[in-house]
């Protein structure tokens, strides 16, 4: 069970100080949240959601604004500097300006991000930008209206390259593209997204698959791998000159003269795990101490429950002092399985 693989966390006090820094067993320390506002979603891409039958939670089961503010308060006061709301998608969130807002004027919280599939993000860009966003990533698999249509099951593709324009356009400092790549359906259009960043000051990213999919497309062969991608990369470009990216990024690199990256996500290989930095917490209000974690822990019902804020900051010392090794250790681990991005927040 995990509890073998796990060092007893250091129960003297020393790291319940809520000015210490959340940290783990093999060392590595966490300043990094992302928040899952909703499950609901306005596309539904094959690699995430079914077509229909969606068991979303109910209303009364996600966190309230007050809820996330409370825990914005709590976790900022731990070290953690960064903050990315996600969901679902989080721009069908009405209160996302005001939490946005409220977590860009909490104090030791450096940046505010979002990842959006970037539907409604031109109606909303303004409001976004007023509220302080620092970066937002918007996800898009492919730039062919019928592929766009394959893989979102809805229509939109001139809705979300005039948002990525109007992001691009605003005062919005960090706008990246995630790309999952999959092969025979999009590993053809690489290329076309590594040109994108020739006249846009961008990152693209490109993902691996994960298998979080309602037994949908993982089994089907589409799974791209890093090395791929990578490789080629190589082919057409020679070899990729390293620049400084986020710590999860396997390769970040720039072509001499573009404007903009490019970076590769193995988010499935998991090899990046050593340098993660990253706290989990799901719409309903659970933690994760891993994307892959199969066991969850319900700070919603903390929080409802009158726990203290002292409590919960020592809920969560505990849960990722347990963070598992790597995601493979952290897949075998646990009952609680989440089967759709959307649950977790990508
Ligand atoms: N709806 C927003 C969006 O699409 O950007 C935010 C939530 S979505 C779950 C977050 C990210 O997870 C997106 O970039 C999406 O492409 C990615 N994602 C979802 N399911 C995935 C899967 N099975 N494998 C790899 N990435 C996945
Ligand atoms: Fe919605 Fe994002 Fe999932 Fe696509 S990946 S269905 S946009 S939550």
């Amino acid at each position: 069970m995990a509890e073998n693989l796990t060092q007893s966390y250091p129960d003297n006090g020393t790291l319940k100080q809520s000015a210490l820094p959340i940290i783990d067993q093999f060392g590595r320390s966490f300043t990094y949240v992302r928040i899952a506002l909703n499950e609901q979603c306005n596309l539904r891409c094959i690699y995430c959601m079914p077509e229909e039958g969606i068991d979303f939670r109910t209303e009364d089961k996600l966190l309230t604004t007050e809820e996330i503010c409370r825990f914005i308060k709590i976790i900022s006061k731990m070290g953690v500097s960064k903050i990315r709301f996600t969901g679902g998608e989080p721009l069908l969130r009405k209160d996302l300006p005001k939490l946005i807002q409220f977590a860009k004027g909490t104090p030791g919280l450096e940046s505010v991000h979002l990842t959006t599939n970037g539907l409604l993000l031109s109606k909303q860009i303004q409001e976004l930008e007023r509220a302080g966003l620092s970066g937002i990533n918007i996800s898009l698999d492919t730039l062919d209206y019928e592929k766009f249509k394959k893989i979102t099951r809805r229509d939109g593709l001139d809705l979300v390259l005039d948002g990525l324009e109007k992001a691009m356009q605003s005062t919005i400092k960090s706008i990246k593209l995630n790309v999952v790549a999959m092969r025979d359906f999009n590993n053809d259009e690489i290329m076309d997204f590594v040109a994108l960043t020739k006249d846009n000051d961008i990152t693209v990213r490109f993902i691996e698959l994960m298998p979080f999919d309602s037994h949908q497309i993982w089994k089907t062969g589409k799974f791209y791998g890093a090395d791929h991608i990578v490789s080629d990369l190589e082919k057409q470009l020679g070899e990729l000159k390293n620049v400084a990216g986020s710590p999860t990024e396997h390769h970040v690199f720039k072509i001499d003269d573009y404007k903009g990256k490019v970076a590769v996500i193995p988010a499935y290989s998991r090899s990046l795990c050593g340098e993660c930095s990253r706290v989990r917490i799901t719409a309903d209000g659970k933690l994760l101490n891993c994307l892959y974690s199969q066991s969850e822990t319900n700070l919603r019902g903390m929080i409802r429950s009158g726990a203290s804020d002292e409590e919960i900051q020592d809920k969560i010392r505990k849960v990722m002092w347990n963070k598992l090794k790597d995601g493979w250790e952290a897949q075998h681990y646990g009952k609680e399985h989440r089967e759709s991005m959307t649950q977790i927040g990508g």
